[in-house]
């Protein structure tokens, strides 16, 4: 047993859900109780898909477990082909339906469906979770579906350069993007675009917006894409394997990863080195070396999300923002060996959690100015009064937005460097509230672009202490109770000099000075005591 407040991810059906619901012509079957069903607002509600997802539960209730709950599937199933005619049919089960062991998939494998190819889907609910169900639906999928193509033990696996001898333009499938994935939506538009400019074709983009026919001709692309890790990763693997299929496997999140993302592509299909594609296409280079971006150098942020964005954030933001990355995480436990070697890189211990209240200790820890990561850090951020921008799943409604807004290519650097900024007070309201502390509106920490008030401080304790200790989050003020009697105090010089720090870097000044003082068996600490503090932690 865990206590659980909030889950980054749903169980692992939910992820076979967003197979089936992302492509076209594919159904799944899935033996669940009643109540199962709420998973369909997902999709209607927060990508806003103008039909149902494609989908039969069995909704069994407590009354049908007295009975034939094995009838109840096979009679769902046959609704379900006669009804939707699919090209492929999914089978398997939810959490509850696991424990009463219908078999699904091995009642439908008994029965004539007219040839529809049928998948049989093993979810094991109470130890993997939906990242890892999409992965393992996306593969067991594939597999099915290209098994007459698989070629003879000791063929030789193709030459991903035959475009050239075939007299054609090379050629690439996209794997992994899906629905509730982080705009995969516009991440597709933005490198197909991309790679049509550089005189690559896309073959297939899978899962989404594909047909069972067009997963059939995967192996005809000289190369596959490996666009999301955690979807995609265990398919790119076995067609690489099976089908000798190369894999680029750098997400091109960022100016530099984009253009190590097209270094690879052209190596791999051996193509010629080409004057890289202008980075004029994108404004980030120049928007983060104008002037105006000065004062965003060194700014703290700590970053956590699905592996491939947290990983992808942290270069962007130390290389290509200036930023100081204090924190870095995941909760993607299948490449958290990845997460922790971008983490060593930045001289940091990556945190591999999925518990938010962890997350948000280490947050509070880190005492960052700005928080990258998913809809939940979101909250904890605004509890604990630090600006945040949302970069991975999981999402809300409105990081499916109505405009072009990817993550990938030029366009998508652009789009990172506009959402990551504008939490941030502008410079000059940063510089003016410095100087001038006693305007009746541009108080410390207003963020006058956003049109709110100020928050509050940045609370130095973990706001879980204190939210568990009362039973709800309370306001980030009761967060900064002192923690114990043997704390160093402040006297009003110590204050006053407190109060002439910058608002977002107090809470971190704050901390180290308490640090200092007990370190030196200071029970007050006065200006002199935050400056002695000041010169130590800079010596
Ligand atoms: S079967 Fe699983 S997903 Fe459905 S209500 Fe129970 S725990 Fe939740």
């Amino acid at each position: 047993m865990e206590l659980t407040l909030w889950t980054y991810e749903g169980p692992p059906h939910v992820g076979a859900l967003r197979i089936a619901a992302s492509m076209e012509g594919v159904h799944l079957v899935l033996h669940a109780p009643q109540g199962d069903t709420y998973a369909d607002l997902l999709f209607t509600m927060i990508e806003r898909r103008q039909r149902r997802p494609p989908v039969t539960y069995t909704t069994f209730q407590a009354r049908d477990l007295g009975g034939d709950t094995a009838e109840l599937v096979k009679r769902s199933i046959q609704e379900a082909v006669d009804r939707f005619q699919p090209e492929a049919l999914l089978v398997g089960e939810s959490c509850t339906a696991e424990l009463i062991q219908d078999q699904p998939g091995s009642l439908a494998a008994g029965m004539d469906l007219g040839g529809a190819p049928v998948v049989s889907l093993e979810l094991p609910a109470y130890s993997k979770k939906e990242n890892w169900g999409a992965a393992e639906t996306f593969y067991q999928l594939v597999r099915h579906l290209l098994k007459a193509q698989m070629p003879a033990p000791g063929t030789p696996p193709p030459s991903p350069q035959r475009w050239r001898a075939e007299g054609r333009r090379p050629r690439v499938n996209l794997l992994g993007p899906s629905l509730l994935g982080f705009r995969c939506r516009d991440d597709v538009r933005e490198l197909t675009r991309l790679l049509g400019a550089e005189g690559i074709d896309v073959g297939v983009v899978a899962p989404l917006g594909a047909r069972p026919a067009d997963l059939a001709r995967i192996p005809a692309a000289d190369a596959n894409v490996c666009l999301y890790p955690e979807v995609a990763g265990s398919v790119c693997s076995w067609l690489e394997r099976r089908f000798g299929q190369p894999v680029v496997r750098t997400v091109p999140i960022g100016i530099g990863a984009t253009r190590d993302f097209l270094g690879e592509l052209r190596q791999v299909l051996g193509m010629e080195e080409q004057p890289m594609a202008p980075e004029s296409s994108s404004q980030l280079p120049w928007y983060s070396r104008s002037v105006d971006s000065t004062y965003l150098t060194g700014k703290r942020v700590f970053i956590f999300g699905d592996a491939t964005h947290a990983i992808a954030a942290a270069r962007v933001a130390s290389r290509e923002l200036g930023f100081e990355v204090v924190g870095l995480g995941s909760y993607s436990r299948e490449l958290a060996r990845d997460v922790r070697a971008a983490a060593r890189e930045l001289g940091l211990e990556a945190l591999i959690s999925d518990d938010y209240l962890e997350v948000e200790r280490a947050m509070a820890e880190a005492m960052p100015e700005l928080v990258l990561g998913t809809q939940m850090e979101r909250h904890s951020a605004k509890r604990l009064g630090i600006p945040c921008a949302v970069i991975s799943s999981p999402l809300h409604v409105q990081d499916v937005p109505a405009r072009h807004a990817p993550q990938m290519g030029w366009e998508g650097a652009n789009e990172l460097f506009d959402s990551w900024v504008h939490p941030l007070m502008m410079g000059l309201e940063e510089h003016l509230i410095g100087m001038f502390r006693h305007d009746f509106e541009f108080v410390e920490g207003h963020r006058s672009h956003l049109g709110g008030q100020a928050p509050a401080e940045p609370a130095t304790a973990p706001a879980s202490t204190v939210a568990l200790a009362s039973g709800s989050p309370g306001p980030a003020s009761e967060e900064r109770t002192p923690v114990g009697t043997s704390d160093p105090s402040w006297d009003p010089t110590g204050e006053a000099e407190l109060a002439k720090i910058p608002f977002f870097v107090r809470g971190k000044v704050r901390r180290n000075t308490e640090a200092y003082a007990r370190e030196q068996g200071l029970a007050l600490i006065d200006g002199e005591a935050l400056y002695a503090a000041k010169a130590h932690f800079s010596a």
